[in-house]
């Protein structure tokens, strides 16, 4: 297998589980080295054990300034430098049980816990990823994992329709800054949806309508599934690659074609 990010060294951040998971360990199967980082250090640790030597479990928690800063210092001193940036943390906003997230109801709190997690996460992550690249004078790609409610917007979830919308839009800041500053840094998008892990739990259940549910997640969905993180990890190692040479503050979208029809009608009012 040709090994596409040999000589790369990545981190990942929300990289204990799901999509995170999984694309620390396409590129490792690439060749890089990877920090997984994540604030479940136990989940982290045995995910990066089972990588191997190419693979290292740091705590960094995206919402604090100074877990970034110790979490780049350690990578300095122990890869001189870094290439990959993946800034893929994010929540929901519903992991607490709390589902009241429409524009009319949702709380201040629960609306800015999102935000600090999955916008505040992202500018620390590009900020601190932008100044170790400038000292090491390397090429460098930053990869934000957005979604499709970055894209349209989502009247039950509003805190993190917007906050990957803030995503989506401070991917191309990023990447015009950086380009301005005569910085080899690019930044880019992904924006997924309805990729099955453990963020659909909440969602899902896991009574027996489980699948049941999931039937009706997928039905708008032209390929009437869900997608797998193993699908969303190829482009990443894709656009982490020196084959992405010319994608900058690019938007891709991975979603079994959710987004290329308009079945944009909200769900009915009942009245
Ligand atoms: P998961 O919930 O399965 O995994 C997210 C990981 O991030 C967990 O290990 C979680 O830890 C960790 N995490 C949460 N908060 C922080 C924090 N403050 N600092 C560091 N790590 C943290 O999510 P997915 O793999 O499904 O999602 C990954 C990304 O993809 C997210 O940004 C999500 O919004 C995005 N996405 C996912 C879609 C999907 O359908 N799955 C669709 C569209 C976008 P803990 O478990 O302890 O909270």
């Amino acid at each position: 297998m040709m090994r596409r990010l040999e000589g790369k060294t990545a981190l990942v951040t929300g990289a204990a589980r799901g999509i995170g998971a999984a694309i620390a360990s396409a590129f490792v199967e690439n060749g890089a080295f990877v920090y997984l980082t994540d604030i479940d250090d136990v989940a982290g640790r045995s995910t990066a054990a089972v990588l191997g030597g190419q693979a290292r479990y740091l705590h960094l928690d995206v919402r604090e300034e100074s877990d970034w800063q110790s979490a780049m210092a350690q990578v300095l001193d122990e890869r001189q430098g870094l290439h990959v940036l993946v800034n893929n943390a994010g929540i929901t906003g519903f992991e607490q049980g709390n589902y009241v997230h429409d524009p009319e109801h949702v709380a201040l709190e629960a609306w800015r816990a999102v935000q600090r997690t999955n916008v505040e996460g992202v500018l620390l992550g590009c900020k601190h990823a932008i100044q170790t690249l400038r000292k090491t004078r390397s090429t460098g790609s930053i990869i934000n994992i957005s979604s499709r409610s970055g894209l349209v917007g989502i009247p039950g979830a509003a805190a993190y329709a917007a906050s990957k919308a803030a995503v989506r839009n401070h991917t191309k800041t990023v990447a015009l800054y950086c380009a301005e500053q005569g910085l080899p840094i690019r930044c880019n998008s992904i924006h997924p949806a309805a990729i099955l892990t453990p963020m659909w739990d909440p969602i899902l259940g896991d009574g027996p309508e489980r699948e049941e549910r999931m039937r009706e997640f997928v039905q708008d969905c032209p390929l009437r599934r869900f997608g797998k993180p193993e699908e969303v990890a190829a482009l990443a190692v894709m656009l982490a690659s020196d084959e992405a040479a010319y994608m900058n503050g690019a938007e891709l979208n991975i979603d079994g074609g959710i987004l290329a029809g308009a079945a944009a009608a909200p769900a009915s009012s009942g009245q």
